[in-house]
């Protein structure tokens, strides 16, 4: 068996993995990163993300007014949290990730030529307790797809130099421990099943979260929320399966929280699934009615996006069925709908201002229409009986009842009607408080009458998981600990591996965006401590 050796082995190429390999080489070690996915596919969930990121106390938020600080932003992660009082290290790595993000992510990447949209959006602003108190999502031109790109660009001096070895198309089985320390893993060459040995004196997990492994997901739901739900979509990949997190486990190391979840409300099938149950997470038009299997407005309190994306999975998971409905116009849609990642925003992911700016003004007509064609979860109808009848056909059954979704609509439209002044509606108590922040004004419709504006549409949704909030327990080093609490020798997790730093550093929620940014946190503690060790 061939062995290869090297200061440093980081098993995964998501950004996790690329920073902590980027960050080592400036130190002078000489790195092995090893993949399943082939290099075409570098750089993991972050290839595809959108790029959204929570950071606190920018020159952007200075720039558009927004007084903020590592002190408000704690209070409001703490709130979100909710940390049980064991939780030293994920609340250890919240408080770091609000005192750094702005110099080690922010600063960091502009340095490296990277930048932001010129605009700061507000989500998560808490339902029952307090979410972010401000704007703090930072959007990065180029989505997630132009950060990978931009490390990938810069590693490339040293894989000329031969400092950086890639091994991609491996799947890494153990790790090697000799005499207390991790040092080393094994791996299979997937296409020809050969094994192999990476040798190290350091050793980085940085092989993603579980939420890719829905068989996993479902042995670790939240129990608190009941069973899981029958149905449900994958929106992170098979490779984040979780088989590190039992090799870490099985040396002695400490995995935390897998029942906590990032997950979304609003998931429909890929239209080109690149693997089984293959989902689309959308961001969900807040003037949208959101209704049940029998086309009931799920109540009594209406569910809305931007407030509390937890409390939306949970209240979608307990309903009777694995299903839920938005219904909405074509004017909604196309000022309100989006879906996450760098695939269906090309404008920003690839930097093209012009465009991009005509369709925040004028509505991204392009996107309803594409879903129109592409996706037959996303029905169009003129009327409202035809919109029932399409919704039916597709579940094969008749289940949606459209007296009840005519009364819900009108009912809706009559409030609306009434003018502003005698609005008495959560959901529209939530548009006009949206509306109110000038970012999120352009992206939300004022409310006008759902019937008054055909055509008319309707979009099946599911449950569709994301990220692992919880993962390998790190000290603030990102090393590894075991059950006494104690760095095991040689092996660190970073990135989503490490739910985020800690094991856990969001807690039970995050304030949203805490994710790409936490992956450039906790690679870059790793690769310090490496350096002074
Ligand atoms: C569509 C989409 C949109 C998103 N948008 C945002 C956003 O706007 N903001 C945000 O903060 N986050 C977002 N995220 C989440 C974010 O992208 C991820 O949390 C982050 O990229 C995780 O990075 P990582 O390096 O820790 O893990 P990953 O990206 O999962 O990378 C892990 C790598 O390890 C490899 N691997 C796994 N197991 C093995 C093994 N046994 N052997 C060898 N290799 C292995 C995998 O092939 C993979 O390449 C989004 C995610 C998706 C899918």
């Amino acid at each position: 068996m061939s062995i290869r050796q090297s200061d440093v082995v980081i098993i995964g190429a998501g950004i996790a993995g690329l920073v902590a390999a980027h960050e080592c080489l400036e130190q002078g070690k000489s790195v092995t990163v090893i993949d399943r996915h082939i290099r075409e596919k570098v750089g993991g969930l972050a290839r595809t993300a959108f790029g959204g990121m929570a950071l606190v106390g920018t020159p952007l938020q200075r720039r558009m007014g927004i007084r903020d600080d590592a002190k408000i932003a704690l209070a409001d992660w703490l709130s979100i949290a909710d940390f049980e009082a064991s939780d030293t290290w994920p609340r250890r790595w919240a408080e770091a990730y609000v005192e750094q993000s702005a110099e080690r992510v922010y600063d960091w990447l502009t340095e490296k030529g990277l930048r932001f949209l010129p605009a700061v959006n507000w989500v998560e602003r808490g339902q029952y307790v307090p979410g972010n108190s401000v704007p703090r999502y930072h959007v990065m031109w180029g989505t997630g797809l132009r950060l990978v790109e931009r490390f990938v660009e810069l590693l490339q001096p040293y894989e000329d130099s031969g400092r950086l070895h890639w091994q991609f198309g491996a799947r890494v089985t153990g790790l090697v421990a000799t005499a207390g320390s991790i040092t080393g893993c094994q791996a299979e060459i997937e296409a020809t099943g050969d094994r192999c040995e990476f040798a190290a004196a350091h050793v980085l997990v940085a092989t993603g979260g579980i939420n890719g492994n829905l068989e996993k997901l479902r042995e670790n739901w939240y129990r608190p929320w009941g069973e899981p739900p029958a149905e449900m979509l994958n929106g992170s990949h098979p490779y984040a399966d979780g088989h590190l997190h039992d090799v870490v486990a099985a040396n002695g190391g400490v995995v935390t929280h897998l029942d906590h979840v990032w997950n979304y409300a609003a998931g429909i099938p890929h239209p080109r699934p690149e693997f089984d149950l293959h989902g689309l997470s959308l961001i969900p038009c807040k003037s949208a009615l959101w209704l049940d299997h029998t086309g009931a407005r799920i109540g009594p309190e209406p569910l809305v996006t931007g407030f509390d994306t937890n409390e939306l999975c949970r209240r979608v998971s307990v309903l009777a069925k694995p299903y839920t409905w938005q219904v909405l116009n074509w004017r909604i849609a196309a000022r309100e709908l989006a879906v996450s990642g760098a695939e269906h925003n090309p404008y920003i992911r690839d930097s093209k201002a012009i465009p991009f700016f005509r369709e925040i003004l004028f509505g991204n007509n392009r996107l309803v229409r594409q879903m129109q064609d592409e996706c037959d979860h996303f029905i169009v109808a003129p009327t409202l009986p035809e919109l029932v009848g399409k919704m039916n056909a597709l579940n094969g059954d008749s289940l949606v009842d459209l007296d009840t979704v005519e009364n819900v609509v009108r009912e809706f439209d009559a409030n609306v009607r009434r003018g502003k002044s005698q609005w008495n509606d959560d959901q529209l108590r939530r548009i006009e408080h949206a509306r109110a922040w000038r970012s999120d004004r352009i992206r939300t419709c004022k409310p006008k009458p759902l019937l008054d504006h055909p055509p008319l549409i309707a979009i099946k949704l599911r449950l569709i998981t994301r990220k692992s909030l919880g993962g390998i327990q790190t000290n603030l080093e990102s090393r590894a600990l075991d059950r006494n609490g104690q760095p095991i020798p040689g092996l660190y997790a970073v990135g989503e591996a490490a739910g985020f730093g800690g094991g856990g550093a969001s807690g039970r929620r995050s304030l949203e965006g805490t994710f790409l940014s936490g992956c450039i946190l906790t690679a870059r503690a790793a690769a310090d401590a490496i350096a002074n060790s």
